[in-house]
């Protein structure tokens, strides 16, 4: 049975109660009343397991996190107010002055950014390779490496990473793996790849409509015995190792970044997510079906279509062997210049022109304008955001509604 299946079962399961309230509660309070100083003294030390402030946990975000966490075979999970959110905790928690990080594959516009125009200001210098140049990768890790940062698919150049092969060399380096899972959810279980944080952004595919804002990270255990955190490489995790065992990552991450920064998750925004998980196993597959019939068929009607279902894709293959519950709900059509581009986003009458991705309805994106604009003509090659491309993330509508109003839109 593949996941997809099981989670049909398991989220709904999970997520409502079989007495009381049905719907998860929403607890909005951003403080929590401690009633003796006990145990306030208790909650601050951690011996008591109640809500200490809603800026390091929530209990409507609690069940959020205990749901992604479960889902990806994680230990622990820290749910975030945006993915942005996701990815600055999942590495500002690992980072100091003078680290490297090695960044590979897509990128999504906004890590991009992060890594090469923020971070570098606090010292942090960050190299970016293609997915497939492996032994440039592995010559790149010094001891000063502490994270290796993945893709699950490039967004939007499609290219699709061997995760197994990049787990592999950092693991054998004993540099931390973190796969942004933002686009294939279930699809891909990064943690049993061998990586060892996830990274989402929730306002996509999971929430799955538009109505929250919303990240997740999910954290492996700490392995008893031989473990790479526990090296020289990371030495100020030692600490939290000592203290909180095999969660040592899950307690950095909200002491170093949650605590700190407060990129924390809002209760309603929370549920939204949760509400989202509900149908998530559901939808996911209609959509990657969809996309593979309408990037197939609009192919055959001679568009310019990048999706690795296509026999042409470079990495069809690794589509079909490694990631055979799909890819998610993108593909990209290079309408050859920027004005033809314009007039297909002026004529479809299904798309809805947004930044977003993976929402019920379909969206469409001229790149090289919006999310790519301030962006040199160097990187814009790199990333592969050529001047006609429009980047397309498929809905639940029927793919021959598409279809048709697809190649309605690209007529002279
Ligand atoms: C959208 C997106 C993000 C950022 O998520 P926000 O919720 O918009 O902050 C990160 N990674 C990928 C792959 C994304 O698509």
């Amino acid at each position: 049975m593949n996941k997809f299946e099981s989670y049909c079962t398991k989220f709904v399961q999970t997520i409502g109660a079989k007495e009381g309230a049905v719907s998860p509660a929403i607890i909005s309070s951003a403080s929590f009343a401690y009633g003796t100083p006990e145990t306030a003294e208790g909650i601050f030390n951690g011996s008591v397991k109640k809500p200490l402030y809603s800026r390091m946990g929530n209990p409507t975000t609690a069940k959020l996190e205990s749901i992604m966490s479960e889902m990806d075979g994680g230990v622990g999970a820290v749910a975030t107010s945006s993915g942005m959110g996701a990815t600055t905790l999942a590495t500002m928690s690992l980072l100091s002055q003078g680290d490297e990080v090695i960044s590979i594959g897509g990128l999504f516009g906004g890590t991009y950014s992060f890594f090469a125009e923020t971070v570098s200001r606090f010292g942090i210098k960050t190299s970016f390779f293609d997915v497939d140049e492996f032994q440039n990768i592995e010559n790149r890790i010094t001891e000063n490496t502490k994270i290796i940062f993945l893709e699950s698919v490039g967004n939007p150049n499609m290219r699709l990473p061997d995760i197994k092969r990049v787990a592999e060399i950092a693991n054998k380096a004993g540099v931390a793996l973190i796969v942004d899972n933002t686009i294939t959810p279930l699809s891909i279980s990064p943690l049993d790849l061998g990586a060892d944080i996830v990274v989402y952004s929730t306002t996509k595919i999971i929430a799955g409509n538009s109505s929250a804002l919303g990240g997740c990270v999910v954290f492996r255990a700490i392995k008893e015995g031989e473990d790479k955190f526990k090296n020289e490489r990371y030495p100020f995790l030692h600490k939290f190792i000592k203290n909180a065992g095999k969660m040592a990552l899950v307690q950095n991450a909200k002491k170093r970044a949650l605590r700190d920064f407060g990129m924390s998750a809002n209760a309603h925004a929370s549920y939204q997510t949760i509400l989202g998980l509900e149908t998530l196993a559901l939808r996911l597959p209609r959509v990657i079906k969809s996309a593979e019939i309408i990037a197939k068929e609009l192919s055959k009607n001679g568009l310019n279509i990048n999706h690795p279902s296509l026999a042409s894709h470079p990495h069809h293959q690794r589509y079909k062997n490694d990631f055979s519950n799909g890819c998610g709900t993108l593909f990209t059509i290079d309408m050859g210049t920027k004005e033809k581009a314009y007039n297909f986003l002026r004529k479809t009458k299904l798309a809805t022109i947004t930044a977003n991705i993976g929402d019920s309805r379909t969206l469409a994106l001229h790149m090289a304008s919006t999310i790519y604009s301030d962006f040199d003509k160097e990187t814009r090659r790199f990333l592969g955001i050529t001047d006609g491309l429009i980047r397309v993330s498929i809905g639940l509508e029927n793919p021959q509604d598409i279809i048709q109003d697809f190649l309605n839109a690209v007529k002279e």
